[in-house]
């Protein structure tokens, strides 16, 4: 499989160009991810032609709308060169399927980003980096995440679950659109859906289903938007119980009752937090080598993202 490309805040890989002439290298970005993203760097700053180092920017209230001004001088407004640097880099990311960012940014951060006021006092209030809300504001399926989030091990699998999805969801239908390849997406993804959202579930069968004989984009474009959408929400441990139970159903006829017994008392101790959910899952995947139909083998729930990242391993 061909790395997954993936846009970058420049200085996560380690290049000086931040406003100090530093960088803010990320190892998990370059040594791990790396296997399997290929990396897009862009520096917003940079690209509308700061220099670095640079005077530091801040974001600003000012009336209705949020500025982007130097810290010290007020006069200095990079906000529209920033917007427009946005509308630029799209063509060099169109084909990515994500975006990791930096936190704190005012012009990468994707959230909680302080703003002042005019007077350079804090205004109390937060929002996002200029050019990351106008990327999110043209793309608003591309998964975005800040790199300091992926520390959480939830953020982490949901934002990589979401990349891994969306590129498969790019390659294996974006790409040669066809009612076809919209049913086979969806009976491969319908188990991973179920754990985001039972709701979604139903809501994304009744598309594919088109009884209204709906146009194809247009079908295609309310299912990744649904899609997109419903990845976003953190699966609980209750849903993949759910969904866990589910898949066991397939199984049932073919195991042994001290199987059946074994799996179920491991799904119970993954329900309780006492093991994680790569217990059951690996349980399952061992099962399914010898029994069980090619619909539930195919289930991209089974295996959203690869096992060397570790990605279930949370309680
Ligand atoms: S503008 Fe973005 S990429 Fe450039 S230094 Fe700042 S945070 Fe890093």
């Amino acid at each position: 499989m061909s790395k997954i490309k993936i846009a970058i805040s420049s200085c996560l890989l380690g290049n000086k160009v931040r406003f100090d002439g530093g960088h803010k290298q990320s190892k998990y970005c370059l040594n791990v991810l790396s296997d399997w993203f290929e990396y897009t760097p862009v520096c917003p700053e940079m690209g509308i032609g700061l220099p670095t180092p640079r005077p530091p920017i801040h974001l600003v209230r000012v009336g209705d709308d949020i500025r982007v001004k130097k810290v010290d001088d007020h006069s200095l407004d990079v906000t529209d060169e920033l917007r427009d640097y946005a509308h630029k880099t799209m063509p060099r990311i169109q084909d990515a399927c994500g975006y990791i960012v930096i936190r704190n940014s005012p012009s990468c951060g994707m959230e909680r980003v302080k703003v002042y006021h005019e007077n350079g006092n804090p205004a109390g209030e937060s929002y996002r980096g200029v050019y990351i809300d106008e990327i999110m504001k043209l793309h608003p399926n591309l998964p975005v995440e800040e790199e300091g989030r992926l520390q959480d091990p939830k953020l982490r699998e949901n934002f990589i679950t979401r990349v891994f999805a969306y590129n498969e969801w790019k390659e294996s239908v974006v790409n040669e659109p066809s009612m076809k390849k919209l049913i086979e997406f969806h009976s491969r993804y319908k188990y991973l859906v179920m754990a985001h959202s039972y709701q979604a579930y139903k809501e994304l069968g009744r598309l594919v289903a088109n009884t209204e004989q709906r146009e194809i984009t247009e079908l295609l474009q309310e299912y990744e938007d649904t899609l997109m959408r419903i990845l976003k929400k953190i699966a609980s441990s209750k849903s993949h119980t759910n969904v866990l139970y589910h898949i066991l159903g397939y199984l049932k006829r073919d195991l042994t009752s001290a199987a059946k017994q074994e799996l179920v008392k491991v799904i119970e101790q993954y329900r309780k937090g006492l093991v994680t959910l790569v217990v059951p899952v690996t349980l399952i995947n061992h099962y399914l080598t010898q029994f069980g139909s090619d619909y539930i083998k195919q289930q991209a729930y089974l295996d959203p993202h690869p096992l060397e990242l570790g990605l279930r391993n949370y309680l």
